[in-house]
Order: C-alpha cells, then structure tokens, then sequence
C-alpha cells in the first residue's frame, strides 16, 4: 500500500496581483520539476539521497499562499526553509515492529540531519501519547514526555492534545506530565480545569511563532466527547464546533498578520474536511496537519481546500513540510517519510529508550518470557486490525465467546482499539506480546440481543470515510459482508451465522443470539448502542486475562497458537463491485 503513484498540487492565486505573471511562471517550472523529481531533492544531501534510494518518496505537494507580500527573489537554498516534521498517535517511547519501524531514535535522527542541512526545524504533533500502553498503565506517559522533551530540546515542538491525553478519570496524572513537559500544548476548543493555576495556563490559544522573521499561526483543535474523546471535567471544551471555532482563531490570526495559518488537529479525517474548506475565504490558511487516524492520510488542497495530512501511528511513517517564504508567494511542499531501519537510531536519544526499558524489566522480569508459540506470524499491526479480518483479531475474538459460560455464546466481537501492540507477534508469544496487545482493562459483558438488533448495532462497526478505524470489528461466531459505497448505517450486506451440521445462513432477524462484547462498547464507547441488549450481565472477565489463558493452555496442550486467515470462510470481506454478495 505504501508505494503509491506520485501526486502533484499546484494552487494557484484566487486573487491577481503584479506579483501573478512571475508567480505563475515560477510555478510552471516548479511543475516541470515535480514531473522529474521532487523539488526538494534539487541539490541532494546525504539524508535526501538516502531518502531516495532507501524510502518510498510518496508525496509532492506544492502550494503557494497568495500573500501579496514585496518579497525578494526566490531563493530555494534550504537555510531559507522553515520545515515542520509531523507526526501523531505515538504510544511507545522506542521503536515499533522488533524495532524495525518508527521510534523517537529514528526521529531524531531526522531532525538533526534537516538542521545540518540548515533548515529551520519545528516538530508538530497530532496528539495521543500519554495512554495507552503498558508502560503508562504504571507510570501514566511519563516515559512519552521525557521522550518528547528531547524531542523539543532539538527543534521546538507543538503538540494539540488528542482523546488519549484524558484516558486518565482523574486530573493528577495530567498535572504531573503538563508540568514535565516542556514543549508547547495548544488548544483552541478545550483548556484545562485542574485548579492548578500555572497547568491551567500552559494551554495556548492562537498560538503563534516566528521564523526567520515571519509569523506562522497554529489553530489547534481535539476531538470532542460528542465524538468518542473522553468527558473529563478537567478538560472542559467549547460548545462551538470545529469549523466555527477554527474559522475565530484563523481571522484572530489574520488581524494579527501572520504570514501562514496551519491547522494541528486530533478530529475525524471527515471533520478536518470540513474545516479544509476554510481555505476558500482564508488563503493564508495552507495546511492541515493531524493525528487520531492511525494510518497515512493525504487529501490534496486547491483554491477552496487546504491540504489533509496525518501520518501513521507509532511514527511509523511522518510528514516532512518544507515552507519557503523567501519568494513572491509562501511555497509547502511535503513528502512523507517512511521511519525504518535505513534510518539510524539517535545513540543520544536511545539512552532515554534504554532507560525506560530498564526500568520495566527491573518491574516485570518476566516481560520476555515466553508463554506459547505462534503456528504463524499473528498480525497485530494496526494496519491490518483496524481495516479487516487479522489472525490475531480472530484468536482474541474466540477467547470471548467462552468468557462467561457453557455453551459458548454465539456471537464476540471486540472494536480493534482496544488492540494495541501494533505489532506482528512471531514464533514465541511473551508476556510482553500479551501485555502490549492490551494497553488498558477490557472487562467484557453476556447479554442477549436478537438477531436484527445485533446487526443494526454492528453498522457503527463499518461507518465513515477513510482508513484505519478503532471502532472496526474483530469478530467471532459470524461472517460478515460490507459495501462501503452505501450511506452509514445501511452497509452490511451479508451476516452469516453457522448452520447446525454445516455451512451458514444468514442471521435469523428474530431468533434471540448470546453475546459477548467489552464493557466500554457496550457504555456506548466507539458509537455502538446496546440499548436493545437484555439479561446484561455485569462487568465480568478481563479480555488479556483470556488471552493470557487462551495462549498458555494451547501451549500446555503442545499447541501453536493462531490459524491462518482462511479465504474459503473470511469473516470479513468487502463487496466487490457489481457483486451482490461477498458469500454463497
Ligand atoms: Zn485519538
């Protein structure tokens, strides 16, 4: 998936000025190079050649803002550049995939090639760090600020706050790390409330900043609890919405003349959408940067769109934005980064990775034992649980089902948020594999539900626009058969249900079904509505515990653990087109 075609966007002015002719001409040359090679591996360093030859290079981007500012000629030697480097949804202060992907070490190691090849680096981030993961179920993200802390020691770092920073029911962890931190939270629809008057304060509004001798802008927007972020009284938020609030900042923005307005998001990809369309009546307005999707979004920009951009979870792949105001017109253009082994590991940085190492294993010694062995790689990367059916989604999914009692119930399912090891797990599962894979408690709940009750509960399962989404399904006990192209709410297409003595039929809409779901859906979590659920049992089982149980029974029993996804009997597959069904 990740080597895709090239993109190019040229925007032009929606307003002419004396400056247009040069512009423009500038641009077309700018498009003749976009068409042999990004611009900005024009004169190749060490990192770009490398970037070139080791990373897909995936993106070009070329804007141009239409300040009507006297500039001097273009100049596009990179100590010109102002570059942000983006990433989001980082949970783990080393590297992700046996250390192969991602990491902070990796990070690093970017940013001070980009400041020895003179740039002007600043470091945004997306949001969700805190929580979850194991190591901040015993130390609540102290690990990720003093990671992100030397991040920002090297090139300062602006970080909105996602859904996660507020997994915490109470304000003291939040307090602690808010004090830690010494790069810049900011946040535009929510502040803190912890009664702490210096915390309360450190959250900035139309935040501002100046690079060589120009003023950027950040609009910095978190999801709202309306939208699945957590209701804490400590973190309060507005009752305006997104794109009214940005549209306040970004003109509070413009009076006081900046020259380039980003927005740094933590929303739903459809609501930075929305606020994109901002563009139109707001031309200093040039890009979008975000987080809360786990995997790499890019929607292009024009006239009346500012340019999307979120990079994959873990700082698996990042953003890199170079700005140059020293033209007519304030040109971006990006490119993604694919963070991997080809990237060496910051030996500076990597002492803070090491020490939190030692420190969890000085707690839990027992981390690297290995409790089982998998029959096959068991695919845990969020990639693969958050878009479809996953061997390990499917082995977590059947340890529910016997939850509670004999006969198992008919039906699991588990939202693949609550998975979050983003990892493969291969030949030996440890305890660590079983202890990433659940970065908080999942209690589950029996119930009864009837048949066409579960399937309209399951559409929330399925709905929305994009990629990678925590509220996706693994599932156990049925097959299930989804058009993407229908409206939300009307997408499954097929719910088969085993037949006794073979094959499968479609759920009876009537028949009564046992079901075995997490707590936190069944509260209304992830958007899914048991209200048709009866004979609720309370919280019961924790889900790592079945696992756990799950892997070391197989193991005593000399089992491997894990079956390879089986094509003949998916339980999940996308209608293909012009196909009225995905099963016979
Ligand atoms: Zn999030």
């Amino acid at each position: 998936m990740e080597r895709q075609a090239d993109y190019h966007v040229i925007q032009l002015c929606s307003h002419r000025s004396a400056d247009r002719i040069g512009s423009i001409h500038n641009r077309k040359s700018q498009r003749k190079q976009a068409e042999s090679g990004p611009l900005i591996e024009s004169s190749p360093t060490r990192l770009s050649m490398l970037l070139n030859r080791r990373y897909f290079l995936l993106s070009i981007v070329f804007l141009a803002a239409c300040a009507s500012v006297a500039s001097p000629p273009a100049d596009t030697t990179a100590s010109n550049t102002l570059t942000f480097v983006h990433l989001n949804d980082t949970y783990r202060v080393d590297a992700v995939e046996e250390g192969h992907r991602g990491g902070f070490g990796r990070i690093a190691t970017i940013v001070r090639q980009l400041q020895n090849e003179g740039h002007d680096v600043r470091i945004l981030h997306g949001g969700d760090f805190l929580y979850p993961s194991l190591e901040s179920q015993i130390w609540h993200g102290e690990q990720m600020v003093e990671a992100m802390n030397f991040l920002d020691a090297l090139a300062p770092m602006y970080v909105v706050p996602g859904n996660h920073e507020f997994d915490s029911r109470t304000s003291e962890h939040l307090i602690e790390r808010v004090r830690e931190s010494k790069f810049d939270w900011l946040g535009d629809n929510l502040r803190f409330a912890t009664g702490e008057a210096d915390v309360d304060r450190s959250m900035q509004t139309a935040f501002t900043f100046t690079a060589d001798g120009r003023k950027v802008g950040i609009f910095a927007l978190t999801v709202h609890p309306d939208d699945g972020g957590n209701v804490r009284d400590y973190t309060p938020f507005d009752a305006v919405g997104y794109v009214e609030r940005a549209e306040s900042v970004i003109r509070q923005l413009e009076v006081e003349g900046v020259d380039l307005i980003i927005g740094l998001t933590h929303l739903h990809l459809k609501d930075d959408k929305q606020i994109a369309l901002l563009k139109a009546r707001h031309p200093k307005f040039m890009f979008i940067v975000g987080g809360h999707e786990h995997e790499v979004q890019f929607e292009p920009g024009d006239d009346g769109n500012a340019v999307i951009m979120k990079g994959a979870s873990n700082a698996r792949t990042v953003w890199q934005i170079d700005v140059n105001f020293s033209g007519a017109e304030v040109q971006v253009s990006a490119k993604q980064i694919a963070v991997d082994e080809s990237i060496a590991l910051d030996v500076e940085y990597q002492k803070i990775a090491d020490k939190w190492r030692g420190k969890l294993l000085a707690l839990i010694p027992f981390l690297p034992s290995k409790i089982g062995e998998a029959a096959l790689p068991l695919d845990g990367r969020e990639v693969a649980i958050r878009n479809g059916e996953s061997n390990w989604g499917n082995f977590v999914a059947d340890q529910m089902r016997t939850a509670f009692r004999n006969p198992p119930a008919d039906l699991a399912f588990v939202n693949s948020g609550t998975l979050r090891i983003d990892d493969f797990i291969a030949e030996d599962i440890t305890f660590e594999d079983v202890g990433r894979t659940f970065g908080f408690s999942s209690f589950l709940r029996y119930m009864t539900i009837n048949g066409g009750d579960f399937r309209t509960l399951l559409e929330a399962g399925y709905r929305g626009i994009g990629p990678s989404k925590g509220y996706f399904p693994q599932i156990s006990g049925f097959r299930i058969c989804v058009d993407r192209s229908r409206p939300d709410g009307q997408r499954i297409v097929q719910m088969l249900v085993p037949v006794d003595g073979g094959g499968w039929q479609e759920i009876d809409q009537q028949r009564d079904y046992s079901v075995v779901a997490p707590d936190y859906i069944y509260r209304g979590g992830d958007g899914y509505d048991f209200g048709k659920a009866r004979d609720v049992s309370r919280p019961g089982s924790e889900l790592k515990y079945l696992v756990l149980d799950g892997v070391v029974r197989a193991q005593a029993a000399g089992e491997k653990v894990g079956v390879a996804v089986d094509s003949d009997v998916a339980r999940f597959a996308i209608l293909p087109q012009e196909a009225a069904r995905c099963f016979e």
